[in-house]
Order: C-alpha cells, then structure tokens, then sequence
C-alpha cells in the first residue's frame, strides 16, 4: 500500500469543505470527508447512520469508533496507492493516534495537518448562510456565494437546502466542541512538525492555492 495524505482541521465554517473540494479539482487527491459519508448513511439508513444520526443532529461528536470505521472502510476498500485528503478527520486526538497506528500499520504517510483559522463570526455567518444542494451536494451562501436562482443548485438545478445542524443552537454547541477537542489535537501535530496554520478567512481559492503550492509534488 503507498498511501499518502493531508488533513484538513479547522472549526466548523472555517470552509474545508470548500477548499478540498477547489484542491480536488486540480490534483489527484481524494476528498474524503466524514460528515459527508455519515449524512449520506443517515440519507440510506445503513445501520452505522441510524447510530450516527442523533449525535448528528445535535451537533455533537459521533463516537471515535463509529468514524474510525467509516474511515477504515474506505481505505481498506479504495485504491492501495492513492492520496487523500482527510476533511473532518481526524476530530479529536483519540481519533489521530488510532489514524496513526492504522498507517504505521500499512506503510502510509501523514504528509501535512493543515489548521484552517477562522473568527468565530465569521465561522457563525459561513453556517448559518450556507445552503446545500440535494442532488450533487455543492455548496452555496445566501449572501457570500447566492445561486443564481434562489432555492436552485446553480450546478444541477437540485433543491438547497439548509443543513439541520447549521441552525444557531447547534452552531454554538459544534464550535464549543471545536475549542474542547482541538487543543490536543493540534498540539499533537505540532509536535510531529507537519502541523501548517491557514488564514482561512480568505477567499477559497486563494486557501487551496496556498495548499497545492505546499503539497509534495505528485505525478
Ligand atoms: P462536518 O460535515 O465535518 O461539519 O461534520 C458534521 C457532523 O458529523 C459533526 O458535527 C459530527 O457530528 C459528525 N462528524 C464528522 N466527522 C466527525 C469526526 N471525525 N468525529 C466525530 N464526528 C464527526
């Protein structure tokens, strides 16, 4: 197995859904995102959503093994010499050290932890703003990034809608969880040197040039 990867941290609205998705585009990193592959279990009700879906809902943490599963299943199962770039993962320094042992195990590589920082007003408008699309899940913002067509998916004409978990209730709880987890989180990477601070309260593109221009060189 040659696995290479990154991860992206950084509080929720810091925009790393946006930004993997820009980085995606333009290098042959998979994204790979947690929140993205729980919400689409609740969507089929698999037995891992059913048990995800309550923490979901309010905004806390899905338990460290229910996502370490999640995550092994798409490694295990995905190409053995791939990049990935990890989105959400890992959220809490349990979660890391399970990663870490995992690509000991298997040879694979943690090239870079990018912390994307953002103020917490900003982060609070970015959700509260942000509109999703049913059909091919691209993202919007009422104000920062309208569709052209209010309601409609610029991309596939799909409805948007507002995520259950970006209503301000639950916003506060997801940031509060953000500070509690994260301090261990980014001193572990600190530690290993691979940790790398973004102002992410710049425009996408110009966070995921930044990042593209730090990644190792691919073929
Ligand atoms: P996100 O799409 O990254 O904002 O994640 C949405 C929600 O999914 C979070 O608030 C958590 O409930 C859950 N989630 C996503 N990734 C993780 C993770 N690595 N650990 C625990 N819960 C997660």
């Amino acid at each position: 197995m040659s696995i290479e990867a990154i991860v992206l941290i950084g509080v929720p609205g810091a925009g790393k859904g946006t930004v993997a998705d820009i980085i995606e585009m333009s290098t042959n990193y998979i994204h790979l995102s947690t929140g993205d592959i729980l919400r689409q279990s609740i969507k089929q009700q698999t037995p891992l959503g059913i048990e995800a879906q309550t923490y979901m809902q309010d905004g806390r943490l899905v338990p460290d093994n229910i996502v370490l599963k999640v995550v092994m299943e798409h490694l295990d199962t995905g190409h053995k010499h791939a990049h990935y770039m990890f989105d959400g993962f890992p959220r809490t320094l349990a979660q890391a050290e399970l990663l870490n042992s995992y690509f000991e195990r298997s040879k694979a590589r943690l090239n870079n932890v990018f912390l994307l920082e953002v103020p917490k007003e900003v982060s609070v408008s970015r959700l509260t703003g942000r509109r999703i699309c049913r059909k091919c899940g691209a993202n919007f913002h009422i104000h920062n990034m309208p569709p052209k067509t209010e309601g409609i998916c610029d991309r596939c004409g799909g409805e948007l809608y507002q995520r259950s978990d970006d209503r301000k209730e639950t916003i506060i709880r997801r940031l509060q969880i953000f500070q509690k987890e994260s301090t261990d989180l980014v001193s572990y990477y600190e530690r290993q040197e691979i940790l790398v601070k973004m102002d992410s309260s710049k425009a996408p593109q110009k966070i995921a040039s930044s990042i593209i221009n730090l990644l190792p060189k691919i073929g």
